[in-house]
């Protein structure tokens, strides 16, 4: 933290109305590498998400009067921020939720990218002209912003989980209030700061850091204010959000648990197929709902693959993630280790063999060893659970309707990748998979042009490219009569 002391982006207060907030309790942010206390954010009490949401309610008539280019050159001030203070965006990032520096530069450049985007994407919300029943009849359809939006975000992209939604939703003309994750607030306020540098009004964007995710949660999806909720993280919380939203018939957009297959058939190039499971399963130490859970491998190909995928985990660096030069930082916390190691120790016991790993790099501390699994099986929690963590378990199939239906076999339909060099294949198989996001030949695919979300029990609604705004937007039918 020494190196941030100086800068005005260490934010330790929450923030609406255009205002600093302090609270009457605080609570600590630390650093998962290290232990250290980085700050004591300010514990924003439900009453205080009551005000924030006032605020934003209040700023909504105004906001979304402005003509769309001038809330698009505020989003573009914004984003031209985040990028000029990358480096301190990003620092910030790994203090306080232990990725790699590389990745959490990415992730901020990631995140300005969607305020991009969505700053182009507000000029362009068409409407339409309808051929009426009658001739003394004219049907116009408009779209308008749909209210005051709050979110809920987790701590694996404390900048772009927040990013992302706000930018389609300022975009489209909404207010919005966000709950960070209680691990990541620090990302979260100095959105914030550079929210009210780039001229954004008052009451706009709102940042509310808590202890208390229940007690704000509440208030964010039940207040008569709020228009929508958008939540990313767990399946299990987001069921309890679609319930209280329920209660008022709230939009919703649900970005919710994966559990991600990564089939590799004996057609793929295997070195390729080696490379975007790296990319897909380490980033970020595995803790992304994108990240690969399940590998299937064809098994002729299995023994070469195998091998070839040992060497590349051998060759990852493990360590503080300010370090040069690093691949894997630590998990998020305690528990996020103990989770991953039961997985791996469960496994072992149902019959597994362990390749490497399998256990954390120290005694103490949250760095958890690159692990390979192999002889894994449907039965196995490893392969029912999201594992958030560096672990590959591997499976082996022999036919293609196999492998099809055990990818399936799932309750959640997020993202799903395979490597194959065979075009009849690659269309059978994108379209048999039950998820909103196929890679084929691709371990990395969000980005902001393109439409992220999942089917099944992992949510619903688009986050990205033209579909992402349209989760803002309502449709009004104007009807004119007597003409
Ligand atoms: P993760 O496993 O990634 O931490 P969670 O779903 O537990 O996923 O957390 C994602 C976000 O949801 C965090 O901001 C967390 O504080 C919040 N959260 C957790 N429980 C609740 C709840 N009951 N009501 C509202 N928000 C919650």
């Amino acid at each position: 933290m020494s190196t941030l002391t100086q800068s005005n982006l260490v934010k330790n207060d929450n923030y609406w109305q255009g205002r600093w907030q302090s609270a009457a309790q605080r609570f600590a942010v630390t650093n998962p590498a290290t232990g250290e206390l980085l700050a004591e954010v300010a514990d924003a009490t439900p009453a205080q998400a009551q005000q924030a949401v006032s605020a934003a309610a209040e700023a909504f008539g105004s906001w979304s009067a402005l003509p769309a280019a001038e809330r698009s050159a505020l989003l573009l001030r914004w984003q031209q921020l985040l990028l000029a203070h990358q480096d301190e965006l990003a620092l910030l990032l790994t203090l306080e939720q232990g990725k790699p520096l590389a990745e959490a530069k990415g992730e901020i450049a990631y995140g300005a990218s969607y305020l991009q985007w969505f700053a182009e994407e507000a000029k362009r919300v068409y409407g339409d002209t309808i051929p009426a029943p009658a001739a003394d009849k004219r049907i116009l359809v408009i779209k308008q912003p749909v209210g005051v939006v709050t979110a809920i975000t987790p701590w694996n992209f404390p900048n772009a989980m927040i990013a992302r939604k706000a930018a389609a939703a300022l975009a489209a003309g909404c207010t919005f209030v966000v709950k960070p994750a209680q691990q990541t607030p620090l990302s979260a306020l100095a959105l914030a700061e550079l929210a009210a540098q780039a001229g954004i009004p008052a009451g706009v964007f709102n940042v509310l850091a808590s202890t208390d995710a229940k007690g704000i949660g509440a208030v964010l999806t039940k207040d008569p204010l709020v228009a929508k909720c958008s939540f990313t993280g767990s399946t299990q919380v987001g069921k309890t959000l679609l319930a209280q939203c329920a209660e008022g018939v709230k939009r919703v957009s649900m970005e919710l648990g994966g559990n991600a297959p990564f089939i590799v058939f004996e057609d793929a190039d295997l070195d390729a197929a080696v490379q975007g499971l790296m990319a897909s399963k380490f980033r970020n130490a595995g803790q992304t709902c994108v990240c690969t859970n399940r590998v299937y491998v064809q098994a002729s190909v299995l023994p070469q693959f195998s091998q070839k995928l040992q060497q590349a985990v051998a060759a990852l660096r493990i360590g503080n993630g300010t370090a040069p030069g690093i691949d894997l930082g630590p998990l998020i916390d305690e528990a996020a280790c103990q989770k991953v190691h039961s997985l791996v120790q469960d496994a072992m016991t149902a019959g597994a063999e362990l390749i490497c790993g399998g256990q954390r790099q120290h005694s103490s501390g949250l760095f958890y060893l690159p692990t390979i699994l192999t002889g894994v099986n449907a039965a196995m929690a490893v392969v029912q659970q999201e594992i958030f963590g560096p672990v590959v378990a591997l499976q082996s199939f022999d036919s293609e309707a196999e492998v099809l239906a055990k990818a399936n076999a799932t309750e959640h339909g997020l993202a799903a990748y395979f490597y194959s060099r065979d075009i009849g294949r690659i269309f059978r198989v994108s379209e048999g998979l039950s998820y909103g996001m196929v890679g084929v030949n691709e371990g990395i695919i969000s980005n902001a042009a393109a439409p992220f979300g999942g089917v099944k029990q992992s949510g619903y609604g688009r986050e990205g490219s033209k579909y992402g705004l349209e989760d803002y937007l309502t449709i009004k039918y104007i009807c004119l009569g007597g003409l």
